[in-house]
């Protein structure tokens, strides 16, 4: 989707100009949602890999001492 600067108007991606004021028309960039730093979530999501790669651990251990 592209937009002119001048006038704000939504042509087609095939637009180059503007209609209205045949200003070059510039590439509507979707922005995406300001990401907040959620500290908490990190440190859950670290301790969730973390525990999960402990249970892992655990089991090639627990394997290990049943295969020998
Ligand atoms: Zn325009």
């Amino acid at each position: 989707m592209k937009y002119c600067p001048v006038c704000k108007i939504e042509y087609s991606d095939k637009a180059e100009f503007c209609k209205k004021c045949e200003a070059h028309l510039l590439e509507k960039e979707e922005r995406p949602e300001p990401v907040k730093t959620d500290y908490k979530r990190l440190i859950k999501i670290c301790l969730y890999t973390g525990g999960f790669i402990v249970f892992i651990m655990l089991i090639v251990y627990v394997y290990y001492l049943l295969i020998t």
